[in-house]
């Protein structure tokens, strides 16, 4: 691990403690109840947050899988700092590095296969990781991230965007108001932890890849479409998680951070958007899971029929 400035350091550690914060300020809506409109901005904060992660993150930032302009990175950037899950940079250099480049195996950050298994090993996929101290740093930060200005200077300051989320809530809607921010940041948190922890134990493999990696309903439910882990390792590079393989075919699961992606480029906020073809998905169809899905009796027996 490389050593980073103390500024630098200081600033990553702000993130965890926020999020145990947050945790805290979850508790207030068990004292000042939650209307309504408290409760419709809990699902808001919840959803755009999650898109800023999915779709701005997770598919534009870190793999690439489409294109979009500045604004689109920096503006989507700031929506998923606000989550309170670190910058770009950070969670950049803990994606690749820290989970794709090793995925269950020694050196994956946050797997719960390693360095615990069972209920300690959810755990700690679900978030104990992030409070271990060998974590608060990413392995690196990446080139590509670095080398842009706007994502670096949101990436330092990423624990800004949450408190002026907090505050603003605290604005609108009082003690009530910070309460729903607060619990809205704790669900998003627990959400997107799901993606290491339950889509890496519980779901169909449809494709073949060298890790855990499944496809989870509830995850994607959770996640607007990221459950569909298990195809997201077999293809990295698809803006398109939502696919599976059935019976010899290739089935269209439902993703609405794809949705978005394409209702981003009807807006030309998103070009060059990247999915693999029908051959490509089969060719990495998951041979072992044949005879459960009656793949082996299509392919060998069809020549006989
Ligand atoms: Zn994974
Ligand atoms: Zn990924």
């Amino acid at each position: 691990m490389k050593n980073y400035p103390l500024i630098l350091v200081l600033g990553y550690w702000l993130g965890p403690l926020l999020i145990i914060a947050s945790h805290v300020g979850a508790i207030i809506p068990f004292f000042t109840g939650l209307s309504w409109p408290a409760g419709l901005w809990v699902v808001f904060l919840y959803l755009i947050r999650m898109l800023g992660i999915t779709a701005i993150y997770h598919r534009l930032i870190i793999h690439k899988s489409y294109q979009a302009p500045a604004i689109v990175r920096w503006v989507g950037s700031l929506i998923a700092c606000s989550a309170g899950q670190m910058g770009p940079n950070w969670w950049k250099g803990h994606h690749m590095e820290g989970h794709h480049l090793s995925s269950d195996q020694k050196g994956d950050s946050h797997s719960p296969h390693t360095p615990f298994i069972g209920i300690p090993g959810f755990l700690w996929s679900q978030g104990g990781w992030l409070l271990s101290r060998k974590n608060f740093l990413p392995p690196s930060l990446p080139a590509d991230v670095e080398a842009d200005l706007g994502l670096k200077i949101i990436d330092r300051f990423h624990f800004l965007p949450l408190i002026l989320l907090n505050l603003i809530s605290f604005q609108i809607g009082g003690l009530e108001g910070l309460g729903a921010c607060c619990l809205s940041t704790v669900l998003l948190f627990h959400g997107v932890a799901t993606v290491n922890s339950l889509a890496h134990l519980a779901g169909d493999q449809p494709f073949t890849t060298k890790d855990y990696s499944r496809n989870n309903w509830f995850v994607a439910s959770l996640t607007l479409g990221e459950g569909w882990h298990n195809m997201h390792h077999a293809f990295q590079w698809s803006a398109r998680h939502g696919f599976s393989i059935r019976y010899g075919r290739v089935v269209r699961l439902i993703d609405p951070t794809y949705s978005f992606i394409q209702l981003l480029e009807k807006l030309r906020l998103a070009s060059n958007i990247k999915v693999p073809t029908d051959v490509e998905l089969l060719q990495a169809a998951n041979l072992d899971l044949v005879p459960a899905t009656g793949w082996i009796r299509k392919i060998n027996f069809s020549s006989d029929e």
